[in-house]
């Protein structure tokens, strides 16, 4: 059945092997992330077979997904509404709000539970974290007498709002902060989690200060690209996931609308550029999948506009194109991550 995408499950457990390989040389531990394949049970597999140190989500539904006895860690900040479950099936949980851990608190009493929290701390990026030292300190006095959580860890997510490039330099203020809020606490904080597939450019240049013990790593895993500079990482695969499309008309029309010009599906209206008479060919996939603007063709096409379950393109220069022909493309993060959440796209292992 198409649309599917094909997954090489090989190359995914050697990227996952390289990655562990180089953290364990370099005395980190790996949060494997999961939420851009949503939690696939398949891949989710592998990284249990492997060993992985920590299973890591930003929702507690692919979390409860994993029946496994590697700590899986919630990434996204909780909502008071779901301290239950997050204790219920995360063992560990990413956190920046008091009201938040003291829910946490109550509610891993309730499920006789002792629940791990790392906490956030905003080193400029501006999504989630502890933006103020102080409010830190205070968090930390607080938690002292939460009898059910404990602080396992601080963390720091760089480049994911504000773009902010992990240095050297701003990692090294996480690790001068383990030191103070360990003082506080008076007992010792295991991890100091240095962001995610952005910090991967320092740890390959030998540049990652020691003290950082850890990292979330999603994008490296799946697309083999750091993410400061969204490079291709030398012996990760990039080509683990490809798209397949199937062609469901295919005919030569012109490249300007006739008639009166009014709104397209989407309600916006259309400008589009007279290229004359072009070989068109409908692919059946849409809106509802994925934004084209995101698939890498790996045929030499040009693609003219969606709808919600019909992209257009332009076929002039692949004349080998036909009616029921089956077109590849490979995957950015968005694509992948809204392919996989997609329930109308199928899943082929290889
Ligand atoms: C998604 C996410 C990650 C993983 O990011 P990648 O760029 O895919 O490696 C790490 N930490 C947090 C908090 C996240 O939300």
């Amino acid at each position: 059945m198409y649309p599917r995408i094909v997954i090489k499950t090989t190359k995914f457990e050697h990227n996952l092997r390289y990655l562990q390989e180089l953290f364990s040389e370099n005395e980190l531990s790996l949060m494997a992330v999961t939420k851009v394949f949503c939690a696939d049970k398949r891949l989710v597999q592998i990284l249990i077979n492997n060993n992985v140190d920590f299973i890591a989500d930003s929702r507690i539904k692919n979390l409860k997904s994993m029946e496994t006895d590697v700590p899986k860690v919630l990434l996204r900040l909780p909502m008071i509404s779901e301290v239950r479950e997050v204790v219920k099936y995360a063992d560990i949980s990413l956190n920046s709000e008091l009201r938040t851990i003291d829910a946490l608190n109550g509610a891993a009493f309730e499920e006789r539970k002792t629940h791990g929290i790392i906490l956030m701390i905003d080193l400029g990026d501006l999504r989630e974290g502890i933006f103020d030292i102080s409010e830190a300190k205070k968090i930390v006095n607080e938690v002292i007498n939460m009898e059910h959580l404990h602080i396992i860890g601080i963390g720091t997510n760089l480049t994911c709002y504000g773009g902010i490039i992990p240095s050297r330099e701003v990692l090294q203020k996480l690790v001068d902060l383990k030191d103070e809020l360990e003082e506080i606490y008076m007992s010792e904080i295991d991890i100091v989690s240095g962001g995610n597939s952005s910090s991967l450019k320092l740890l390959l240049d030998n540049k990652l200060p020691s003290g950082i013990s850890n990292l979330r790593i999603g994008e490296a895993l799946v697309l083999g690209r750091e993410t400061a500079y969204g490079k291709k990482v030398k012996n990760l695969h990039d080509d683990i996931f490809t798209l397949e499309v199937e062609v469901i008309e295919l005919k030569e029309k012109p490249s300007l609308p006739i008639g009166e010009v009014g709104m397209d599906a989407f309600g916006k209206i259309p400008v589009i550029e007279d290229k004359g008479i072009m070989k068109r060919a409908i692919l059946a996939i849409g809106k509802q999948d994925v934004d084209y603007k995101e698939l890498i063709p790996l045929q030499n096409i040009e693609f003219l506009g969606s709808s919600s379950d019909h992209l257009i393109i332009d076929v002039s220069k692949e004349p080998s194109i036909k009616v029921g022909s089956i077109l590849k493309f490979k995957l950015t993060y968005a694509s992948l991550l809204s392919l996989m959440t997609s329930q109308y796209v199928e899943r082929k292992y290889e």
